[in-house]
């Protein structure tokens, strides 16, 4: 069992104090890039296939992998219906074709066959836990993509932890050491309060891109580096803190 784990395999509990953290850094992080756009919800079935199509590889690879497959095919019965050669060419650019092809054959073989249509129209009825158990049963569809799915597309409680937020969780000090990147999905969820899931997501995933970097953090201008034990750690080793020079504009 990770430390991510309740012991009745429910949702795990973060401390108040370390959910206080988190609340403060979503505020700071907002203020600092502006509030994400609002939204309108997609269509789920086409959120679980242009998720499974931008596993990976770039975000421009697979949307140009998406606008080709539903250009060439004018409905998702009609791709279950075409040879997986003509899916594998349609969604080429994408990277991993083959798998990718199968995968999604895979998912809407499943789902016709016990809903009776393409369309995951019927999980916006469930509740959130049995929608995402649903959503692991199928084949290629792990955490991460399920909860994109619940999040952006089905509205339920969620939080997708993908490279950029599992790298500034850690070191901040929200997601707790030890703890694999299955697990911070169901910990990320609990830490963070009800309706701001989805803006924080978003809000983690650009702060990985500007500043929170995987090779280098540009930590002195970083709106949140006195809530991270990544900036203090390195301020002792260097014997102080960091400078501290943040705004927007610098
Ligand atoms: S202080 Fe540095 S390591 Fe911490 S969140 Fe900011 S950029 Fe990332």
């Amino acid at each position: 069992m990770t430390s991510g784990d309740a012991p009745d395999g429910g949702a795990p509990r973060p401390p108040a104090a370390l959910r206080r953290r988190a609340e403060r850094a979503d505020r700071l992080l907002e203020r600092y890039y502006g509030r994400p756009a609002r939204h309108r919800r997609s269509d789920p079935l086409s959120a679980l296939i242009g998720t499974i199509l931008s596993q990976h590889t770039s975000d421009i690879n697979s949307h140009r992998a998406f606008a080709r497959l539903r250009a060439r095919f004018p409905s998702w019965g009609a791709v279950l219906d075409a040879p997986v050669e003509a899916v594998v060419d349609a969604i080429r650019p994408g990277g991993l074709g083959v798998l990718k092809a199968r995968r999604i054959h895979a998912v809407l073989r499943r789902i016709v066959s016990e809903r009776g249509a393409p369309s995951l129209g019927f999980l916006r009825r469930w509740d959130g836990p049995r929608a995402r158990a649903w959503l692991r049963g199928l084949e290629g569809v792990g955490p991460k993509t399920a909860a994109i799915v619940l999040m952006f597309a089905l509205g339920k409680r969620a939080f997708a932890v993908d490279t950029h937020v599992y790298r500034i969780g850690r070191r901040m000090g929200l997601i707790p050491e030890g703890l694999s990147v299955e697990a911070a999905h169901r910990w990320m969820e609990a830490l963070v309060r009800p309706g701001r899931h989805r803006p924080l997501h978003l809000l983690l995933v650009r702060h990985g891109r500007e500043l929170c970097k995987a090779g280098r953090p540009r930590c002195p201008l970083c709106p949140v580096r006195g809530l991270c034990d990544y900036y203090r750690a390195a301020g002792r080793r260097r014997g102080r803190p960091l400078r501290l020079t943040a705004s927007r504009s610098a």
